[in-house]
């Protein structure tokens, strides 16, 4: 079974809400490394391991569920960022933040 990720790119505007992520945030929830023209990850290959579903998978869950349970799980989440709608649920941005990408 294999998680089917549309590229939806919800999760990539919302990293201030996991602690894993929240480093990435560039002011407004959104990470600094999207790239928001062609809903693309600019560090792809070098994403961290947060963003990493099987990374995650191996290092957190293996021991408590199985991997189709991971991804259903999972794709649940997917759907309810997505049911919130694009930038839907990001912060504000503050003015003094300088937004430039990375
Ligand atoms: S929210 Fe889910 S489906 Fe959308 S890009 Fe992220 S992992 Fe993929
Ligand atoms: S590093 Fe890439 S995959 Fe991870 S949240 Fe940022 S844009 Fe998304």
């Amino acid at each position: 079974m294999a998680f089917a990720c549309s590229r939806c790119m919800e999760c990539c505007r919302r990293v201030h809400l996991l602690a894993d992520t929240a480093a990435m945030d560039r002011g407004d929830g959104v990470c600094r490394h999207l790239d928001e023209n062609n809903a693309g990850c600019r560090i792809y290959d070098q994403r961290p391991d947060a963003c990493r579903i099987d990374r995650q998978y191996e290092l957190h869950y293996r021991q408590a569920m199985s991997w189709e349970t991971f991804v259903q799980i999972n794709e649940a989440g997917c759907k309810q960022l997505q049911a919130l709608g694009v930038g839907e649920g990001t912060r504000a941005i503050p003015a003094s933040t300088d937004n430039r990408n990375t």
